[in-house]
């Protein structure tokens, strides 16, 4: 298991996924960034997300909406984006 630094819980040893959570850049951004113990959080964090917003996956705004609330979650230093 490789270890980073994680970006959400600022722990130098934490464990990397093994691999990308997601498809695309935003996978391997998550996967170089991000623990496995934030990734965990942040999958109970979307169910929550996705029932009270009742987002739908075939809806790409929905899509686009759970990202921006996974960044926050996960990065949640980096701020808003315009
Ligand atoms: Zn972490």
């Amino acid at each position: 298991m490789t270890a980073l630094t994680c970006a959400r819980c600022g722990r130098t040893d934490a464990p990397a996924l093994p691999r990308p959570p997601l498809p695309g850049k935003t996978g391997l951004e998550i996967r170089q960034t991000i623990c496995t113990d934030c990734w965990a959080e942040w999958q109970k964090m979307e169910v929550m997300v996705i029932n009270e917003l009742r987002l739908n996956f075939m809806d790409p705004a929905s899509q686009v909406t759970l990202e921006q609330h996974m960044r926050k979650f996960l990065y949640p230093g980096a701020g808003e984006e315009s």
